[in-house]
């Protein structure tokens, strides 16, 4: 998708930090960090959200838990614990189109969900 900011991201049109990349995905530090760790784990193929993945996507959809869950190790929070958060669509907030995870921690996680 030649619009994509993260599709950018994945040719290396637009600069980013890179903390991980395999066949799969890449993962990324968010340049609007909302906690002391915020990374972006996101598949090389674009995606738009969890709403598209299909059959068949399994493999991709595991690997971007499992980059998540490596980075947390990696970056020293797998014991404090974290977030893992999926925005999908509009009510859930999504603004960037193209399928990715929200890795947060470091600190107390405040929870913004209230009882409807
Ligand atoms: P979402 O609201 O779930 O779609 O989240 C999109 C995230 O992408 C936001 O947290 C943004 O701060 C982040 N973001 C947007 N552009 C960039 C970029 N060029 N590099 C790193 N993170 C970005
Ligand atoms: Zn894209």
């Amino acid at each position: 998708m030649t619009n994509c900011i993260f599709c950018k991201i994945i040719n290396k049109d637009v600069p980013t930090n890179f903390l991980y990349e395999d066949e799969l995905v890449i993962a990324f530090k968010d340049i609007r960090p909302l906690a002391p760790v915020h990374v972006l784990v996101i598949p090389k193929r674009h995606i738009e959200s969890v709403k598209d993945l299909k059959d068949g996507d399994e493999k991709l959809a595991g690997r971007i838990v499992m980059v998540a869950k490596k980075m947390a190790e990696q970056l020293r929070i797998a014991d404090s614990g974290y977030k893992l958060l999926w925005r999908v669509g509009d009510d859930g907030g999504q603004e960037v189109p193209h399928i990715h995870v929200h890795l947060l921690g470091g600190a107390k996680l405040s929870e913004n969900i209230r009882p409807v």
